[in-house]
Order: structure tokens, then C-alpha cells, then sequence
């Protein structure tokens, strides 16, 4: 991937607000692509085939593995996630920054894979305050949040391995995805991201 545009990664435990702070972020510039990954888990009531996600079998899904199509995949609470390469690609090559919405384990993944990737984790203010967001949501059933608060459990601790942690506070969204603005402002102007400062400016 030798393109300008900047991989973003932002994980966040279920109930981080990843929706509402991307969707804030990529209202505030046009210069932020969303790579929409395909799963294997159901719509959630609302979500839209081809706008949240790729909604596709796991025969599919284990062809698209088999293909090389994907740029990552994961297993998550039951079923397949991952992230469409070829899609991925054009959105570098255009010199936009593209967002992967992604779990730890595939962030992890593609940080292998792309040692230039900028890994972002959103964090709720405490784990209390993200079993009461769970809650309140009222999408999922009750064994469907436990399984999730458990996994945060796991994950959490894996923050080590992100570049970044941005906290999301209740009604803050429009807060957060400044910061994260302000992440990728000062990662463009990164020494390594402009090897070719010197040599250019003496052209
Ligand atoms: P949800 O079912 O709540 O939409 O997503 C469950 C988890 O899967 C979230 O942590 C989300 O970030 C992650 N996820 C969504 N798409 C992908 C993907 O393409 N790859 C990976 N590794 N994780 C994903």
C-alpha cells in the first residue's frame, strides 16, 4: 500500500460509542473514508446491508479467506469479521485516510502488516459506564451483553499495543472525533511520513 492516504485503526469495547464518533468524524471531513468489513452476524434492527456491513454467509466469508480477499479477518463472539482488501487499497491509492472499525486481534494483524498503521483505542470513561451504555441500548439480549462485557475483560489489556487512547464521554462524540482529528494532523507531519522533506526542499 504506497498510498498518501493515513490506515486508521479504531477499536473500542462494545458500547464505546465507535458508531456515533466515526459518524461525527466523517461529517466533520470528507477526507476520512469507512471501510465497511463483512460479517456473518446478523443486521442489528436499523443497520443496512452494504452501509454497516457486508451481511454474508460463512461459506462466503471462508471463500473470501481462501481468495486472499481479505486484509484481516477474526473470529468475534461466534462469528467471522474482516476487512474487504481490495476496497481497502483503492481508498489508500486515492490518498483519503481509511478507517478499519476493527477488533484488537485484527488490529493487531494489520499493525504486522502495516507497521505505518495508526492504531486508535476509544475507550468509555470506566467499565461501569459501558455496562450501563450495553444496557441502555436494548439491541441485545442480556446473554449477548454478558458476552461482550467479557470480552472487553480480555481485551483491555491489549491496549498496550495501540499507538493511541481516546477517551469517549457521555454526549462527548463530537470531542472525541476532534481529538481524533488532531491525531492524524500531527501523524501526517510524522519525520518518517516525509522522508523526502530535505531533498524536496532544496528542489
Ligand atoms: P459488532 O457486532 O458490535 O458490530 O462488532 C463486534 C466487534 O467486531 C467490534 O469490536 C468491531 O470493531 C469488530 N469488527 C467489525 N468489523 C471487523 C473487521 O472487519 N475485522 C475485525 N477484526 N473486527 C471487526
Amino acid at each position: 500500500m504506497s498510498g498518501k492516504g493515513l490506515l486508521l485503526v479504531i477499536s473500542g469495547p462494545a458500547g464505546s460509542g465507535k458508531g456515533t464518533v466515526i459518524k461525527s468524524l466523517m461529517e466533520k471531513s470528507d477526507a476520512f473514508a469507512y471501510s465497511v468489513s463483512a460479517t456473518t452476524r446478523a443486521p442489528r434492527p436499523g443497520e443496512v446491508n452494504g452501509v454497516n456491513y457486508h451481511y454474508i454467509t460463512r461459506e462466503d466469508f471462508e471463500d473470501r479467506i481462501k481468495n486472499g480477499g481479505m486484509l484481516e479477518h477474526t473470529s468475534y463472539c461466534g462469528n467471522y469479521y474482516g476487512t474487504p482488501k481490495k476496497e481497502a487499497e483503492e481508498v489508500l491509492e486515492s490518498g483519503r485516510n481509511l478507517i478499519l472499525e476493527i477488533e484488537v486481534e485484527g488490529a493487531e494483524n494489520v499493525k504486522k502488516l502495516y507497521p505505518e498503521a495508526v492504531l486508535i483505542m476509544l475507550l468509555p470513561p470506566s467499565f461501569a459506564v459501558q455496562e450501563a451504555r450495553l444496557r441502555g441500548r436494548g439491541t441485545e439480549p442480556e446473554e449477548k451483553i454478558l458476552e461482550r462485557l467479557s470480552r472487553t475483560k480480555e481485551e483491555i489489556p491489549r491496549v498496550v499495543n495501540y499507538d493511541y487512547i481516546v477517551y469517549n464521554y457521555d454526549g462527548g462524540a463530537e470531542y472525541t472525533a476532534e481529538d481524533i482529528i488532531s491525531i492524524v494532523r500531527a501523524e501526517k507531519l510524522r519525520q518518517s511520513r516525509n522522508d523526502q522533506a530535505a531533498k524536496k526542499y532544496f528542489e
